[in-house]
C-alpha cells in the first residue's frame, strides 16, 4: 500500500478506509492508498506551515539547487515513472514520455526563474527615498490535481510555488496518486521536511478542510468547472488567492486552403491525444461547407487507421478512458446528438475486441449543431463532432459561441485569416498550424469559465507571489506636510 507523505515521512494517517487505484486498461487494482481524513489534512497543514518559516528564508540559489536535484533524480528514475503513469492513467507510453519531459523541465525552468528576481525598484519621489516592489510567497499552497496529467499539472503548480518560497500540500486525484507518491519517495526526499507534502483522499474529505483552513492562503486547482465553482464559493469569504484552471470545449477551424490529409492528422492529434481527455482537446470542429466532404473523408480514413489498446503496448495509438463514469458521459453526449439527427461516421461504441478496460472507439460525428450537448458541454473523450460553416466570419462566431475559452486551433496558410483568428477568438491559447504545443515560457490558461489562472512563464511564478510596495525615506526629519496645518 502507498501512503501519505507528510512532514518528510510516509504515514497511513488517521483513517481506516482505503482507495483502490485501478489500471483503466484492465480494470485491475494496481495499488491501494489510504483515504485521508480531516485530521490528516490538519497534520499536512501544520507540517507545511512550520516548514514555511525557514523555506521562505532559504536563499533562492539554495531552493533552485534543490529543485534541479529533484529534476535530476526524476531523470534517473524515468523508466519507472513513465511506466507508473502509463499504468494508472492509461495513455500510450510516448504521451507519458512527453509528460515526463514536461515535469523535469518545469522544475529546471522555475529553479532558474525563481533566482532571477524578486521584484523591482521604482523611481522614487525624492532623492532620499527608495521604492521597492517586493514579491513574497503566500505561505502554504494547496495544489489540487486532476487525473489526466497527474505529474505535469502537479509540476506546473508545485515548481513555481516552491521557487517563489511557498511550501506545498499536493492533493493528487484519487484516481492517479501513485506516480506522485513515487516522486515523493525517490525524487523529493532531499527537500526539508514539510516543504512538500502529499495527501491522498477525496476532495470533500481532505481538500475542502484545507480550502477553508485559515493557514492555507493560496489554492491552485486544475479540474472540472463544477469543482472549481465549489472551491471558489468556499474560499471567497476568506479572500484567498485562487488559481483555477477549469474545463474547455476547444474549437478547431479548418480553413478552405488547408490540405485534407494534413487536416485529418492535425485534427486527430488534437482531438484524440489521451483519448480526448486533455483540457485543450479539440471538442468542436468547423469545416468549410465547400470542402467538407473531402475533409471529412480524409479524417474518417485516418481515424480508422488508429490502433486502440493498452497504453503499455508499443503498437497503441489511443488507450482507454480513465473510468466508467467518464465513458458514460461520452456515450450520453453521442446518444443525445444522434437522437437530434446527428450521424456517426465511425466509432460511437465500445470496441468489441477489448473485453476489459474503459475503451471507447474514436468517433467522428456530423450533422451536429450548438443545441446539442456534444457541441456545448465538455465531453472529455474521443469524440470529434463536425459542423460546417459558410464564411470565415461565421466560423469565428461559432468558435466563440461557448461558455469556455481555454484554447482554439486554426489550420491555414493564409496569414490574414490567421491574424483575424488570433485577434477575434476569445481563448487563452491560440494554436495556428501546430495544435496543442505548449512553451515553458508561454503562459497557459483560460478565459471565460475556463478560469483566469496562468501556468508556465513569468505569469506562472507570479500566481504564487504577493506584491508588497515598500516606500523608504532615509531622512528622519518631519515632513512639511505633516500636522499641524496652521502655522
Ligand atoms: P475534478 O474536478 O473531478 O477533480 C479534480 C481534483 O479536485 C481531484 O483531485 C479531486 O479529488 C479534487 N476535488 C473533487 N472535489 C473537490 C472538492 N469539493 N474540493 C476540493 N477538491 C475537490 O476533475 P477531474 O475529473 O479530475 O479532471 C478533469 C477536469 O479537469 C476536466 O474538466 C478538464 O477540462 C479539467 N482540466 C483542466 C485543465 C486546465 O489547465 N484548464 C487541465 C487538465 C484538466
Amino acid at each position: 500500500m502507498a501512503l501519505h507523505y507528510i512532514n518528510g515521512e510516509f504515514t497511513k494517517g488517521s483513517g481506516t478506509s482505503t482507495i483502490d487505484v485501478l489500471d483503466p486498461a484492465s480494470e485491475k487494482v494496481l495499488d491501494t492508498v489510504p483515504r485521508g481524513t480531516g485530521e490528516d489534512a490538519e497534520a499536512a497543514c501544520k507540517a507545511a506551515k512550520t516548514a514555511f518559516n525557514s523555506w521562505k528564508r532559504t536563499p533562492a540559489n539554495v531552493r533552485a539547487n534543490l529543485m534541479h536535484e529533484a529534476a535530476a533524480k526524476m531523470r534517473a528514475h524515468k523508466e519507472k515513472i513513465v511506466h507508473l503513469l502509463t499504468l494508472e492513467e492509461g495513455k500510450p507510453v510516448p504521451e507519458n514520455e512527453e509528460e515526463f519531459e514536461w515535469v523535469t523541465n518545469t522544475f529546471d525552468y522555475y529553479a532558474e526563474l525563481g533566482r532571477h528576481e524578486r521584484g523591482r525598484v521604482l523611481p522614487s519621489g525624492e532623492y532620499s527615498q527608495l521604492n521597492l516592489v517586493i514579491k513574497e510567497p503566500f505561505g502554504v499552497a494547496l495544489c489540487i490535481i486532476p487525473w489526466n496529467y497527474p505529474l505535469l499539472l502537479m509540476a506546473w503548480k508545485v515548481a513555481p510555488a516552491l521557487a517563489a518560497g511557498n511550501t506545498v500540500i499536493i492533493k493528487p486525484s484519487e484516481l492517479t496518486p501513485l506516480s506522485t507518491l513515487y516522486l515523493a519517495e525517490h525524487c523529493f526526499d532531499h527537500f526539508p521536511a514539510g516543504v512538500i507534502n502529499v495527501l491522498n483522499g477525496v476532495g470533500k474529505d481532505v481538500a475542502e478542510p484545507l480550502v477553508l483552513h485559515p493557514d492555507v492562503p493560496v489554492i491552485a486547482f486544475t479540474g472540472s468547472l463544477a469543482t472549481g465553482q465549489r472551491i471558489a464559493s468556499l474560499a471567497a469569504p476568506m479572500m484567498k488567492k485562487l488559481h483555477l484552471e477549469l474545463g474547455g470545449k476547444d474549437a478547431f477551424v479548418i480553413a478552405e486552403d488547408a490540405d485534407p490529409d494534413l487536416a485529418a492528422r492535425a485534427l486527430s492529434y488534437a482531438a484524440l491525444t489521451n483519448a480526448g481527455q486533455v483540457c485543450t482537446s479539440t471538442e468542436r470542429v468547423y469545416l468549410p461547407r465547400s470542402k467538407a466532404l473531402q475533409f471529412t473523408e480524409a479524417l474518417v480514413a485516418h481515424v480508422n487507421s488508429l490502433r486502440l489498446g493498452p497504453g503499455i503496448e508499443a503498437s497503441t495509438d489511443m488507450g482507454p478512458m480513465i473510468g466508467s463514469t467518464y465513458r458514460e458521459k461520452v456515450e450520453g453526449h453521442v446518444a443525445e446528438a444522434v437522437s437530434k439527427g446527428a450521424k456517426v461516421l465511425t466509432g460511437g461504441r465500445r470496441p468489441q475486441q477489448l473485453e476489459r478496460g474503459y475503451y471507447y472507439e474514436p468517433t467522428v460525428i456530423t450533422n451536429v449543431n450548438h443545441s446539442m450537448l456534444i457541441m456545448r458541454e465538455e465531453t472529455f473523450g474521443p469524440a470529434i463532432p463536425i459542423m460546417e460553416y459558410d464564411s470565415f466570419d461565421q466560423a469565428i462566431e461559432l468558435a466563440n459561441d461557448c461558455i469556455y475559452g481555454l484554447g482554439a486551433c486554426l489550420l491555414t496558410g493564409d496569414p490574414m485569416k490567421a491574424k483575424i483568428f488570433l485577434e477575434e477568438v476569445k481563448a487563452g491559447t491560440i494554436w495556428i498550424n501546430d495544435p496543442l504545443t505548449d512553451n515553458y515560457a508561454g503562459p497557459f490558461g483560460g478565459m471565460k469559465l475556463s478560469g483566469g489562472a496562468r501556468e508556465l512563464g513569468q505569469e506562472g511564478l507570479d500566481e504564487f507571489r504577493e506584491t508588497k510596495h515598500v516606500h523608504w525615506e532615509f531622512s528622519t526629519t518631519p515632513k512639511s506636510w505633516w500636522y499641524p496645518y496652521g502655522k
